[in-house]
């Protein structure tokens, strides 16, 4: 009877230090449990109210530093299986605390967000002058679209440029950029982090003093890329020669009914000069990918990227192809730095402004206009759409139905298409 007692108190006492390693990624919603390796881009998922989700719990306890301690009459079938599970998938271990009396200490990754941002992001009162100095670096990519003229008829052209790169007419009420208020918006933003300049129109060959502005943007040590519909490809040796230098790059959109002998005729124009150039075809639906690939063969095409349309009556297109699932989201490995930024920022979005041709600046266009070209300074913009946007900072974890989904931080930031189909879960998990 004694000796049985002394067994029992052995073992109550018997246990082991349970651990995650801090590059492993934990997310918890309900009843829903992942654990995803940062390194390697596995993941491991644990539905239920049981004592596994229950130990993963304690595990991602803000005070637990990926660490608890579980008592060995604590242990059952599906625990083991856990254990076993992060062992096999290196995301943790045990270690028998008679090995290891006090608490193994762990790294929990934390969000460590640059203090500016941080501040800019949740504190409505702040100065502006504590900000002053880093403001500049919140701008990387400016997209103009330097004229609204163009005499094609896409029937794309009202909601293509709200959901992708694309340029944008508007005949009734054109509009040009004056070059001079681009060369004063360059002027101004000439010490920001800026790297990439984005020229679309209308048709962008009609643009006024396209010389002057060619020669303008040469002067400036960052990624000029221009958009322009193989439709309104014309040979202008001046404007390809100019393209043909090392940071520039052309974008030409394709879109269907596809007019095979002006492509032809565009590709032999370009062939001429040493571009960096890229082709970008927009589809709606499968049999358009089908057509495409016969005519890309035919033309022997190889370089081209899809971009999806959605035109109202193709969500089961969206559906099958574009939609998200566990394996398009674990497919992109996202780092540790990744997933914090995708929690505070739209990363789609974030440091990137765009000004019509009226002269309107968004952050995104499927939102209001947060300022105007030579009435507001874009460094006020910027500071306002940190501080207040609906843009840059929309976050899955914010929103719903994704801010109640374990996958939230491994998803992509919300995009155009999620905007314009007024939808923001376009994944087969929720
Ligand atoms: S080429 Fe561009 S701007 Fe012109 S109609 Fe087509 S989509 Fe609109
Ligand atoms: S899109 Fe939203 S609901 Fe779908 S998996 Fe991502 S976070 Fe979850």
């Amino acid at each position: 009877m004694k000796i049985t007692k002394n067994v029992n108190k052995k073992k109550t006492k018997e246990a082991d230090w349970i651990f995650l390693h801090p590059y492993v990624y934990v997310s918890i919603k309900q009843n829903h449990a992942i654990l995803y390796n940062t390194l390697n881009g596995e993941l491991l998922e644990y539905q239920g109210n049981n004592p596994v989700l229950k130990l993963i719990r304690r595990l991602n306890a803000e005070t637990g530093l990926y660490v608890t301690k579980l008592y060995k009459q604590q242990y059952d079938k599906n625990i083991e299986r856990f254990i076993n599970q992060i062992r096999k998938h290196y995301m943790g271990d045990c270690l028998n605390t008679s090995l290891r009396p006090n608490t193994p200490f762990q790294m929990k990754p934390m969000l460590n967000l640059q203090k500016t941002l941080d501040f800019l992001i949740t504190d409505q009162s702040s100065s502006r002058i504590l900000v002053n100095d880093e403001i500049q670096d919140y701008l990387e990519v400016i997209t103009l679209h330097i004229n609204s003229r163009c005499n094609q008829t896409c029937t794309q052209c009202d909601s293509a440029y709200k959901q992708y790169f694309c340029c944008k007419k508007n005949n009734e009420n054109p509009h040009e950029i004056e070059f001079d208020a681009i060369e004063k918006l360059t002027e101004e933003i000439k010490n920001s982090s800026l790297r990439k300049i984005r020229i679309t129109g209308g048709n962008l060959l009609f643009y006024t003093e396209l010389q002057k502005l060619i020669r303008h943007l040469d002067q400036i040590p960052v990624i000029k890329e221009f958009l322009i519909n193989y439709l309104n490809i014309e040979d202008k040796p001046w404007f390809f020669e100019f393209l043909s230098k090392e940071l520039s790059q052309l974008i030409i959109i394709i879109h269907f009914p596809i007019k095979i002998r002006k492509l032809e005729s565009c590709l032999k124009i370009l062939s001429q000069y040493h571009l960096k150039m890229f082709l970008l075809i927009v589809i709606e639906d499968d049999a358009q990918i089908k057509k495409i690939e016969d005519i890309l063969t035919r033309l022997n095409i190889e370089s081209f990227d899809f971009v999806p349309h959605y035109n109202g009556e193709n969500l089961s297109f969206f559906k099958n192809s574009i939609f998200l699932t566990r394996q398009s989201i674990i497919a992109t490995k996202p780092s540790m730095k990744n997933i914090f930024a995708r929690k505070t920022i739209n990363t789609g979005d974030f440091q990137k402004l765009t000004v019509l041709s009226n002269g309107d600046i968004y952050a995104n266009l499927n939102h209001p206009k947060i300022g105007k070209l030579n009435s507001t300074s874009v460094f006020d913009i910027i500071f306002q759409e940190l501080h207040r946007g609906k843009s840059w900072t929309k976050v899955r974890t914010r929103i719903k139905p994704c801010k109640s989904c374990a996958f939230n931080g491994l998803c992509p930031p919300i995009s155009n298409y999620e905007y314009v189909l007024g939808k923001y879960n376009l994944c087969n998990i929720m």
